[in-house]
């Protein structure tokens, strides 16, 4: 599974790194998410199938590849 973040999109809320701070961060200027693992490990998958759910933005999306 490959996660895909749509950066013009994000509205710097955090709830992606709360939910996966294995995979996601903030950039510290305007805390816009950074994808830290592009293709995450399976155990990390609940954590951002969480995130792409309270994502309020829509911005997170996990793709099978
Ligand atoms: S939860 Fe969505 S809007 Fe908030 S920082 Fe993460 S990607 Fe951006």
């Amino acid at each position: 599974m490959r996660v895909e973040l749509d950066e013009p999109k994000c509205v710097a809320a955090g709830q992606c790194v709360m939910a996966s701070p294995e995979v996601f961060d903030q950039r510290d200027d305007d805390g816009v998410a950074i994808l830290l693992e592009e293709q995450p490990a399976d155990e990390l998958l609940d954590g951002v199938r969480e995130a792409v759910a309270i994502c309020p933005a829509a911005a997170i999306r996990l793709v099978d590849q």
